[in-house]
């Protein structure tokens, strides 16, 4: 078991809301799919090398060297912590997963310039698809429901015929590992393995998995191993630190700089300019964000004393827990979940009868509990979960009620407590309302 007291390390476990009836409740937090709480010992780390803290790229005085230090350090074990070590370099990028999921769609025209298709999952958050389809590429969809409509994920076999399809056209399959509204997890190296196959590359947006799973992107088998990889640092219980991409060094290389400024050239005169060689260097054009980097860093340290194998059990068990309560309710439906496969902590339910906006706003105000409702920035996956009650729906002014999902969904301080006060509260609201 991990240590049950963990809660106490992260930050906002003991906010107070005084309910609708002016009775104060600690807030219980599940929305960690949109962002996790801050781990406090890491926010403590941070503020203390703040104190040693200046910009790199100078390795002359005391606390620029402390700095540049750190960056070395956290590029390394970042990359450890994804199984990552060899071959594969670091970029940070802007607050999230969408800024290097967008360098990547706009920087991968040029690595295969006569393959124009993409594949993406139906299954993806926004910030893996539209970037694609922004970037003169002709995005194929992924199906993730059968012709039968009946809910089969992100499926091999069905990769593997369009590939089949397409062969020698794609360019790369941009998938994420695991999915923001149903939580399932994709068999990433397997779609890599095809990938590959048919000379394509695989993008991995990672944003659901990097804090819940263990990774190791590069495989024995070079043929299973992850190109590219990106991740958020707030979903990763470090808010305030950068988007992540993990590339493949000789692939990295290839792309063409997104920014140009300072820190990115080896020389530059008034005509010309040469970009540095180091692909490190070559991405980071002006100043990264060295506390946030620093945070992150001391965040996975902290995972990895854990053990994320060990993280990864006990959030299935957690899922697994929550899934069951939660189809115990009749009144609730739980979306995809006819697939019995692995799922990280994100799971997507409507109550009968009422909007999913109203839900929410009643766990908030009456019991104090968080969660995340609308269509997730999905909402082609929600669209397609959704299909049999929308035409159920006569009246098209009902259509908006019935547009989206709640979703629970847990993180390192959530409790079986946490849980079924979130189903006490469903059940309440169910025999009140009637
Ligand atoms: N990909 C997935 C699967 C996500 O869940 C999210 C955010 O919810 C993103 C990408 C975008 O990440 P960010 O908001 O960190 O840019």
């Amino acid at each position: 078991m991990l240590p049950n007291k963990i809660g106490s390390a992260f930050l906002g476990m003991d906010i107070l809301y005084h309910d609708a009836h002016n009775k104060p409740r600690t807030r219980i937090y599940l929305d960690s799919a949109a962002s996790t709480l801050a781990l406090a010992p890491a926010q403590q780390a941070t503020q203390q090398f703040l104190k040693y803290y200046s910009n790199t790229h100078s390795s002359v005085h005391l606390t620029a060297k402390i700095s540049s230090e750190v960056v070395n350090w956290a590029q390394k074990s970042i990359l450890s912590f994804f199984g990552a070590s060899e071959g594969y370099d670091v970029v940070f990028q802007g607050s999230g997963a969408t800024s290097p999921l967008n360098r990547l769609a706009k920087g991968m025209r040029t690595l295969q310039k006569d393959k124009k298709i993409v594949m993406v999952s139906l299954m993806e958050h926004h910030s893996n698809d539209l970037p694609h389809r922004v970037h003169d590429n002709n995005v194929i969809h992924i199906p993730v429901y059968d012709k039968n409509g009946e809910f089969i994920g992100i499926d091999l076999d069905t990769i593997e015929a369009l590939c089949k399809e397409y062969e020698g056209q794609i360019n790369y399959i941009a998938v994420t590992a695991a999915s923001n509204v149903s939580g399932h997890i994709s068999p990433i190296h397997d779609i890599a393995e095809i990938a590959h196959k048919y000379g394509a590359y695989i993008v991995v947006d990672g944003a659901q998995i990097a804090a819940h799973s263990p990774l190791q992107l590069n495989q024995q088998d070079p043929a299973r191993s992850i190109d590219f990889f990106v991740f958020s640092g707030h979903k990763t219980y470090a808010p305030g630190s950068p988007g992540v991409l993990i590339a493949k060094t000789e692939l990295l290389n290839q792309l063409e700089p997104e920014f140009y400024g300072g820190g990115m050239v080896a020389e530059v005169s008034q005509y010309n300019y040469q970009v540095a060689s180091q692909s490190f260097d070559k991405e980071h054009a002006g100043t990264i964000n060295i506390p946030g980097i620093f945070m992150l860093a001391s965040v996975l340290a902290f995972l990895d004393k854990l053990g994320m194998e060990k993280i990864y059990q006990e959030e299935c068990e957690l899922t697994e827990y929550l899934i069951s309560q939660l189809t115990n309710i009749p009144e609730v439906k739980v979306y995809a979940d006819t697939l019995k496969k692995q799922r990280i902590g994100a799971v997507s339910f409507n109550l009968k009868d009422m909007p999913h906006e109203l839900l929410s706003l009643i766990l908030n105000d009456y019991f104090a509990i968080a969660v995340r409702n609308d269509c997730f920035c999905a909402h082609p996956f929600v669209r397609e979960c959704l299909v049999d009650e929308l035409w159920d729906i006569e009246d098209e002014e009902d259509l908006p009620l019935y547009r989206g999902m709640v979703r629970a969904s847990i993180g390192l301080y959530t409790t079986k407590e946490h849980i079924d006060a979130l189903c006490e509260a469903l059940k309440e609201i169910v025999t009140k309302r009637d």
